[in-house]
């Protein structure tokens, strides 16, 4: 299953693959806004609208689980 976080402008999505995502926290870690945090052991993405787009996250993922529009 993807779930899409959409930023309040609409203009930037987070998509995050929760087949592949196994809750290891990187990217709630590595993402320098703290847009991330854990739920039920799946990352989800609550603060889109503070984004950089440095595009970390996508990097940081072991699992290949993010996709971002802007990256
Ligand atoms: S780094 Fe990837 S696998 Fe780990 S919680 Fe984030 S999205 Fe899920
Ligand atoms: S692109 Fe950068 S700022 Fe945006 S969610 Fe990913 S790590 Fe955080």
């Amino acid at each position: 299953m993807i779930k899409e976080f959409t930023s309040s402008s609409g203009d930037m999505t987070i998509k995050i693959d929760y087949d592949k995502c196994t809750g290891v926290g990187q990217c709630v870690e590595d993402c320098p806004v703290d847009v991330y945090e854990l739920k039920d052991g799946k990352a989800v993405a609550p603060r889109v609208d503070d984004c950089i787009e440095c595009c970390v996250c996508v990097e940081s993922c072991p699992n290949g689980a993010i996709e971002h529009s802007s990256c």
